[in-house]
């Protein structure tokens, strides 16, 4: 796609803003408007105008049905089609789609994963539409995005909570705004732009492992003899199947008005990342589940497989996908610009001092919400920040800081000229942060950047707490200088934002956070380091969580339980399928390399022996030793986690279940997985059913 094609081809398969003016009568545009932007309720005729237009847009361009697009429990996307078709009695059709159609939808909710919210017998569900987020075509259906829940109006999705907490969010922002004096400031926006990372490897390979098939990542295999330790991966040259896969993907993403802004090759061999322009929250979650889908299919044209796990590979970096987030107001104020002068910058104060308390004081739920048995492989692992949430804030917001707990006036560090020696480039200036990438929590100019989401799941759930939390310290605040006007008002202030400092500063950290001091110094300040999911989990049902949620109205208790279940026993679910997987594979398709060798080997030395006498055969005895050794090894490891899977499948107590897949499942499978890429290692690619990792990490050109 050139560059003119592409502004006119950008967003074609959407129904967005610009087609809903040129379509719609002017009021029905401007109710829909004002339900978009200040989220109030749409009534039917505007919906059934709304449908209409969509419908007749759709058509146009091929579609032939329309599906309620929604996002249930199971961390993926779920559609059901329907066509828009209705028969006439002279045997013909016409096309046809009401708003009714279009608000709602009745899927059967029996299916998907409830954590106990609903009976089977209470099978109804609803889809409602969420007008905020566009809708668009693929493969000859109209999508709608829409929010699930069950027949009691209990949020069985990711969208709903989202939503819930921008509105959240965006009360209790107002609130202060208005008290600060911005009394023009109607709503406030979350925005978000999630960078997405990916492995690729050739599709032949990716068919032939069945721990790539069914588990997402690798259980076995010795590692290959170069990693990552060139160094030579990141920003490095892309290769041309890689670039013309990036080149495909871009345009695919482009057509669904997905902003893809950024690609580039990842630390890891056959690692990279795309990074979007940011959008409003449910937008841009909405867009990243529609990316990773659109990613996998633009592979499998390619004869590629797209890898999303966090962790695919063992020995080399896994996946993340990093959150930037930031709030704006309807007046386009982004509240954590610190602006020229950021110690006189009261809202980006009041904004900075909220986020720090909400990620002090509500860690552990934070951490949680990028808990999953994938995640859990990548944090702490000196490749992602650890799992202790700590904040970097970099050195002018930290001086800023300094004065503020001092009540001193901050002067400001002013730009700093860059001197590169060489008069013929250029001169600019240079930032005044710098870059920590051990950090889980980063300011970075104008947003934060949450670095511990995984790259499989979905980004809703970080956003979720993380919105709550903020909204929750912003109404602490409100409370404590509410009622103050003019000079008092702001002597109070900078009362309150000393002392939340005073209280959260254990939180702030600039250092490395890879290092084991820091692991110690954040236990002494008292930091949470919460490294598995069972461990982070009974946090989620606690009475702090589940006072943050229903007082903002996000989950009720039984939501909060129903999620809780439904984590739990997907940990447990995976764990179980990998620990299946990894021991067919070992009895099935590395046995059969193992015994083949020896096979051959046995052979070689028989004949060998009876040429060149008894006391001939050194090197094969050799070979059969050691490879018997780490095999009978692997066996009686392959026993124990045969034995320990069965067990943990008899446990009734999800929480304790979960911990035994975690503490002995996992740790069983370590045990396993050392001998039997002993025994691959000195095993002949040709003798093994499945390809190596050296293989699947550099054979894609
Ligand atoms: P880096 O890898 O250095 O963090 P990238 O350019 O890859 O930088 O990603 C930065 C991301 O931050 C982009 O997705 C960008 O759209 C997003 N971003 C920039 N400003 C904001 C903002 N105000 N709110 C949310 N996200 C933002
Ligand atoms: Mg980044």
């Amino acid at each position: 796609m050139d560059a003119k094609k592409l502004t006119e081809e950008y967003g074609c398969l959407v129904f967005n803003d610009k087609l809903m003016r040129e379509r719609l009568p002017k009021d029905i545009y401007k109710a829909v408007h004002k339900t978009i932007e200040l989220g109030t309720h749409l009534e039917l005729d505007v919906a059934n105008c709304v449908a209409a237009a969509m419908k007749e847009w759709a058509v146009e361009n091929g579609a032939t049905h329309f599906t309620h697009w929604f996002q249930p429990m199971t961390g993926l996307t779920a559609e059901k089609h329907d066509s828009f078709i209705t028969p006439l009695d002279d045997g013909s059709v016409i096309m046809e789609f009401s708003g009714k159609e279009l608000i709602k939808g009745e899927p059967d909710a029996s299916s998907f994963p409830s954590g106990g919210l609903r009976a089977t017998f209470e099978a109804r569900g609803y889809t409602a539409w969420d007008p905020s987020s566009p809708a668009f075509i693929k493969d000859g259906s109209l999508y709608i995005p829409t929010a699930f829940c069950s027949y009691g109006g209990e949020a069985l999705d990711k969208k709903t909570p989202l939503l819930r907490s921008m509105e959240a969010l965006s009360k209790e922002a107002v609130k202060v705004l208005h008290l600060l004096g911005y009394t023009d400031v109607k709503r406030v926006n979350t925005t978000i732009g999630s960078e997405q990372e990916y492995f690729l490897i050739d599709k032949d390979y990716y068919k032939k492992r069945k721990d790539l098939l069914f588990t997402g990542r690798t259980l076995i295999g010795a590692p290959a003899t170069k990693g990552q330790e060139m160094e030579d991966h990141y920003f490095g040259v892309i290769k041309p199947k890689v670039s013309a896969y990036m080149h495909d993907l871009d345009e695919e993403l482009w057509k669904l008005g997905i902003p893809a802004k950024t690609k580039h090759n990842e630390v890891a061999p056959a690692q990279h990342e795309l990074a979007p322009v940011f959008e409003t929250a449910n937008v841009a979650v909405d867009h990243n589940q529609l990316t990773m889908e659109v990613m996998k299919k633009v592979a499998d044209k390619h004869n590629l497989a797209c890898l999303l796990h966090e962790k695919p590979f063992e020995g080399i970096n896994g996946s993340g996908k990093h959150n930037n987030w930031s709030v704006c107001t309807d007046t386009g104020m982004n509240l954590l610009d610190p602006g020229k002068k950021p110690g006189e910058n009261t809202p980006f104060l009041v904004f900075l001092m909220a986020v720090i308390a909400a990620v002090d004081e509500y860690a552990p739920i934070l951490r949680l919400s990028v808990a999953s048995a994938g995640n859990d492989h990548r944090l702490g692992g000196n490749e992602a920040p650890p799992a202790i949430i700590s904040i970097f804030v970099g050195d002018e917001l930290a001086e800023v800081l300094k004065s503020v707990e001092e009540g001193s006036a901050y002067q400001g560090a002013g730009k700093v000229q860059m001197a590169l020696g060489a008069t013929v480039l250029p001169h600019f200036t240079k930032d005044n942060t710098d870059r920590n990438r051990t950090s889980p929590f980063a300011f970075t100019g104008n947003k934060f950047e949450f670095r511990m989401p995984g790259s499989a799941v979905s980004v809703a759930n970080a956003n979720i707490v993380l919105n709550t939390a903020v909204a929750e310290e912003l109404d602490k605040l409100y409370a404590q200088l509410e009622g103050f006007e003019g000079a008092a008002l702001e002597e109070k202030i900078k009362e309150v934002l000393k002392k939340t400092l005073e209280e959260h500063k254990r939180v702030l950290f600039n250092g490395n956070g890879y290092t084991d001091e820091w692991v110690q110094e954040a236990a002494k300040r008292g930091l949470p380091n919460l490294k598995s999911l069972p461990e982070a989990m009974p946090y989620w049902i606690s009475k702090e969580s589940i006072d943050l949620f229903t007082k903002h109205g996000i989950f009720t208790e039984q939501e909060l339980h129903s999620r809780y279940e439904i984590l739990l026993e997907n940990y447990s679910k995976s764990i179980h399928i990998e620990a299946l997987t990894m021991q067919e594979m070992i009895r099935k398709d590395l046995t059969e390399g193992i015994l083949s060798y020896e096979k051959d080997i046995t052979k070689e030395m028989v004949q060998k022996q009876q040429l060149l006498g008894e006391g001939s055969g050194a090197l094969e005895k050799e070979v059969l030793k050691v490879l018997d050794g780490s095999s009978s090894e692997m066996y009686k490891a392959l026993t124990k986690l045969a034995q320990d899977t069965a067990t943990a499948e008899t446990k009734t107590d999800i929480l304790e279940q979960a911990s035994f897949y975690q503490e002995t499942v996992l740790s069983d499978m370590d045990e396993l997985r050392k001998y039997a890429d002993q025994a691959e290692a000195m095993i002949p690619d040709k003798y093994l059913g499945y390809p190596t990792y050296g293989q699947m990490l550099f054979s894609v050109r």
